[in-house]
């Protein structure tokens, strides 16, 4: 039965490294600018929407990273985007 309020879509994530550490720290310094580059294409691809982590290691990846599309080939680990979905709306 749908309750209206609170409802969310869970969406898969394979994220980077640095985008790892951006949601779990807010920060990553590797004395390059990632951090920005990452924060700023997640911040594009999902605004203020949540990012959880979960962190299972997915392995070498040569697929974009889902959380900041960093095109960059290197391991990948899993995340969770928490979309709210307003009952029935189409998303
Ligand atoms: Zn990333």
């Amino acid at each position: 039965m749908n309750t209206g309020c609170d409802q969310y879509d869970l969406t898969h994530l394979a994220v980077c490294v640095v985008c790892i550490h951006l949601i779990t720290n807010g920060e990553f310094d590797d004395g390059t600018d990632a951090a920005e580059v990452a924060a700023a294409g997640m911040d594009r691809l999902w605004g203020h929407r949540a990012l959880l982590l979960d962190g299972t290691e997915l392995g070498f990846s040569t697929w974009s990273c889902d959380g900041c599309g960093d095109t960059d080939h290197g391991d990948r680990y899993r995340a969770i985007a928490v979309i709210p979905t307003r009952g029935g709306e189409p998303s």
